[in-house]
């Protein structure tokens, strides 16, 4: 064994020494960090508790003229996920005006409102019909997004990752749970861009319901407490410029409110 690949074998030996057999994702007990990275939480309605966001899932093309007005066949195409990271959370408290950046690098910046199911309990191949026991509560979000950033990457075959999975890019009020406020089936779901309806239609014009959104999903991915499920928006998503107000509002739930700049 020469020199070079003699320090390629120890380096190879290291990493197995520190990575071990320990779970993607655990860290090592007791082991200092050399800098913090802040956690994400959500506050619950009603609780001193705060709800622990492990990750954003978001459903795309889940209305039917939504799924139109994106290019779609909504009668041929299985249910499609994406991801934001847990940092693109934006947290509006109820009765505020939160200010929300304006992103770089686009100049078609879009508003979709959404449903958005937070789950206490994980796991692989959920059955529909046992789908809703694992949601703890539900709350109402904006999936932001640079439409033009989008659309360049689709029309490449590249990832939309630029075009959705941004800093600040999920907007989202407080959780109310379950035992509170129960399921959502149908109900208004509505977005005003300074006063005026841009968006408006009822929840049970999903094409897939949130029980079949977390069946459908827990068969691509091991679910766990803390995932959190943006449901799709309904059609006539569009564009919004510094200034503009974005009022959002689904049935049974208090409003929310940003301010671009
Ligand atoms: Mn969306």
């Amino acid at each position: 064994m020469d020199r070079r690949n003699f320090f390629q074998s120890s380096a190879l030996v290291a990493t197995g020494a520190v990575t071990g057999c320990a779970l993607p994702g655990v860290a090592q007990q007791g082991a200092k960090t050399p800098f913090d990275v802040p956690a994400t939480y959500i506050p619950i309605v009603g609780s001193d508790e705060k709800f622990p966001v492990r990750r954003i899932y978001c459903i795309g093309r889940n209305y039917r003229a939504h799924a139109i007005e994106m290019g779609s066949n909504p009668d041929r195409e299985p249910p499609f996920f994406f991801q934001k990271p847990t940092d693109a959370i934006q947290y509006v408290a109820t009765g505020t005006v939160a200010d929300h950046p304006y992103p770089p690098l686009t100049k078609n910046y879009h508003y979709e409102v959404e449903l958005v199911a937070c789950l206490d309990k994980g796991g692989r191949n959920i059955p529909v019909a046992k789908a809703l026991e694992h949601v703890y509560g539900y709350t109402l979000g904006l999936d932001m997004t640079r439409r033009d950033l989008q659309r360049a990457m689709g029309n490449e075959k590249k990832p939309w990752e630029i075009g959705k999975s941004f800093d600040h890019s999920a907007p989202i009020g407080a959780i109310h749970k379950v035992g509170q406020i129960g399921h959502f089936s149908q109900g208004a779901i509505w977005l005003k861009v300074n006063g005026q309806m841009k968006q408006n239609a009822n929840l049970n014009q999903m094409i897939w319901s949130v029980a079949e959104q977390i069946s459908k999903l827990s068969e691509a991915f091991e679910l766990f407490p803390g995932d959190i499920i943006y449901s799709g928006t309904p059609d006539k998503v569009g564009p919004v410029v510094r200034g503009d107000v974005i009022d959002i509002h689904i049935d049974k739930l208090p409003g929310l409110s940003i301010k671009i700049v």
